[in-house]
């Protein structure tokens, strides 16, 4: 029994570890999977940023070229550092070499940009208008290598925007297939409880069983000694509980041994059956209790019994009139029984030791009288 349980509070125990299991490993993915996505979506933004600061920078250039206004000049250095600082925000987050890419463009349209505005203030000293067709090249040059970082920005963007899809199909199907496992160890959890309970119940009938054989006399099939003092103990405490008495019988079979002796020890065995089953179809009570004391001996049990005496004597005769026969008898030549009766009036110091000791001194009173008689105790003090 206990070990039914122990197994039952493993399954349970591995059960609830396997939901506990598959919890932790779920939300660190969902951990992993939203670090991921953070990481991607800085990427985008700054891919986005780098791409439109790279163009506010480039107008402001132009407009400084064409009118020479500090303003425009200071917007468009403005605009460089804002774009180097994004730039710097995607380290670690990219390829080191797109990396380096991305730097080494920066600082060419740096230069470029400072060639042109280097130009753009001689002229200024000089007052003169920038001259566009004098330096196609530079501004050419200039904007070749920003339209480049422009286009590396929006790489960025669909390269990080296509691998994080990738990545959430991927853990998609990766959930999909940890779902399946989960629920078939579940089941398999399931059935191994069900089939343990199943288990425990048929050993839980097995040991009912068990201990009603343990309480049945193997011969005769009735009730046995230690059924008889668990029932007595049991009657004992209900009598006091109600006062009422109870009738305590020792029946024992006369000149048995000479029975024995004349018919067998099988022929024994067959007689005992029989008188057990005499005695115990005289019992008219649910309460009535017989059972096989010992060899040749019975005893029973009857609760709040008025006419003892009455019943004893036709215990007796019944057995007389089964009419076994037993030629060595000295007595008489049918099998008969002596009977010791005693009616108690329960109290706690009287123990069952005691009232059986007194059963067995009337039923040796009886045998003394010659036998096949019924005979009360009497208390002499
Ligand atoms: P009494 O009239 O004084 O009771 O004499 P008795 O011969 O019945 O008493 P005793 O105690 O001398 O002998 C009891 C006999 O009962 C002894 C034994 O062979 C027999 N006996 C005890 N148990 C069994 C049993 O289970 N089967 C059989 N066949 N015989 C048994
Ligand atoms: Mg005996
Ligand atoms: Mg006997």
């Amino acid at each position: 029994m206990f070990k039914q349980i122990n197994i039952i509070i493993g399954i349970i125990f591995l059960f609830i570890s396997g939901i506990a299991i598959y919890e932790i490993y779920g939300s660190g993915r969902v951990l992993s999977v939203a670090e991921m996505n953070q990481k991607h979506l800085d990427v985008m933004m700054v891919g986005n940023e780098i791409s439109s600061y790279v163009k506010r920078a480039e107008g402001h250039l132009f407009l400084y070229l064409m009118n020479g206004n500090q303003a425009d000049k200071d917007k468009f250095y403005l605009r460089m550092k804002s774009l180097n600082e994004h730039i710097a925000e995607v380290k670690g987050k990219i390829k080191k070499e797109e990396f380096s890419a991305l730097s080494e463009l920066y600082t060419n349209v740096m230069k470029a940009g400072n060639r042109l505005v280097y130009l753009r203030e001689k002229n200024s000293e000089e007052n003169k208008s920038f001259d566009f067709d004098l330096h196609q090249k530079k501004i050419e040059y200039f904007h070749s290598v920003s339209s480049e970082i422009r286009k590396n920005g929006v790489s960025l963007v669909e390269q990080s925007s296509t691998e994080l899809s990738k990545k959430i199909n991927i853990v998609k199907e990766n959930v999909e297939r940890e779902r399946w496992v989960i629920f078939i160890f579940i089941f398999i959890l399931f059935v191994l409880f069900v089939y343990v309970v199943k288990q425990s119940r048929h050993l839980n009938t097995l040991t009912k069983e068990l201990r009603r054989y343990s309480y049945i006399d193997g011969l005769t099939g009735i009730a046995n000694r230690r059924a008889f003092d668990e029932t007595l103990a049991k009657e004992w405490k209900r009598a006091i509980r109600d006062k009422s008495q109870i009738v305590i019988m020792m029946v024992d079979i006369d000149f048995f041994k000479q029975y024995n002796d004349r018919y067998g020890h099988a022929e024994g065995d067959e007689c005992l059956i029989k008188v057990a089953n005499a005695l115990k179809a005289c019992l008219r009570r649910p309460s009535d209790m017989i059972a096989r004391y010992g060899g040749e001996e019975f005893i029973i049990i009857l609760p709040d019994t008025k006419d003892a005496m009455v019943m004893a004597e036709n215990f007796r005769i019944t057995i007389e009139a089964l009419a076994i026969p037993n030629q060595d008898s000295e007595i008489t030549n049918v099998l008969t029984i002596t009977i010791g009766v005693g009616i108690f009036s329960p109290v706690e110091e009287l123990n069952s030791i005691e009232v059986l000791r007194m059963v067995d001194q009337a039923l040796y009173k009886g045998k003394n009288r010659g036998r096949n008689n019924t005979t009360l105790y009497e208390n002499k003090e």
